[in-house]
């Protein structure tokens, strides 16, 4: 009933020349047992989606809130979608903590995604002073709740638990924390959404990688990853779709 989903965030890397990635991953993949999703900078959005051709999903890594204006340097939900976005990430731990991005900002940016048509992939997590302390559960409901707009079903939204100290670092929390969040995550869901809340997909991010994405993906209420670092090269990122 939830579709697996391996999801990829290039982050601020790649040019025209990694798309070659893209087609060694849908060669060696052409019909992978998950949907599959490649969130390249915006420079590449349509490029990739040219190259994907609907093979597999395209996001944007942000955008803003509003459809045009005078926001220098932003892209709104409209732009990526008409280069060809299905997706857009939004309230990444980085963009949180670089441009200072609420709740509330995410909230409306998802708002934005959904006007047009786009899945957002909202993210959250706690950083490691939280884990350290027992605030995380609470401090992801509260991202959850501010961050995530009412009318979120399974179609239009993803929400994707990431670690801030597991984020590019190697280390992932153990199994029974990632099952204790994602089960709380997924009972905050329903109580709010009712059965939709069930069908809305939660994803583990943090340090995912061919060696440890079995066993993360079996693991309770997990319905794919977010994956950084290792979804940049067409091997390791096709490894963990095969792990799905
Ligand atoms: P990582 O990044 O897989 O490189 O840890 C995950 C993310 O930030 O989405």
């Amino acid at each position: 009933m939830r579709r697996k989903l391996a999801a990829g965030n290039w982050k601020m890397n790649g040019t025209g020349a990694s798309l070659a990635e893209v087609e060694a991953l849908i060669a060696a993949h052409p019909n992978p047992g998950c949907e599959v999703l490649l969130c390249p900078p915006a420079t590449l959005v349509g490029a990739m989606a040219a190259k994907a051709a609907g093979r597999i999903g395209v996001g944007g890594q942000d955008c803003h809130s509003a459809t045009s204006g005078a926001h220098t340097g932003d892209i709104s939900a409209r732009m990526l979608k008409d280069a060809g976005a299905t997706h857009v990430i939004l309230g990444h731990s980085e963009r949180r903590a670089d441009h200072a991005e609420t709740d509330a900002m995410v909230r409306a940016k998802a708002e934005a995604a959904r006007t047009e048509g786009l899945v957002a992939v909202i993210c959250l997590g706690e950083t490691e002073a939280q884990r350290d302390a027992g605030t995380t559960l609470e401090v992801v409901g509260r991202q959850l709740f501010g961050s995530t707009p009412e009318g979120a079903t399974g179609t239009n939204t993803v929400i994707a638990y990431e670690p801030i100290w597991a984020i590019g670092t190697g280390r992932t929390p153990t199994l029974a924390q990632i099952a204790e969040v994602h089960d709380f995550l997924r009972s905050e869901l329903v109580g709010r959404f009712g059965a939709e809340g069930g069908l809305i997909r939660l994803l583990y991010g943090g340090s995912v990688k061919p060696s440890n994405a079995a066993e993360i993906f079996a693991t309770s209420n997990v319905d794919g990853a977010l994956v950084g670092g290792a979804s940049l090269k067409a091997a390791d990122f096709g490894a963990i779709i095969s792990a799905l």
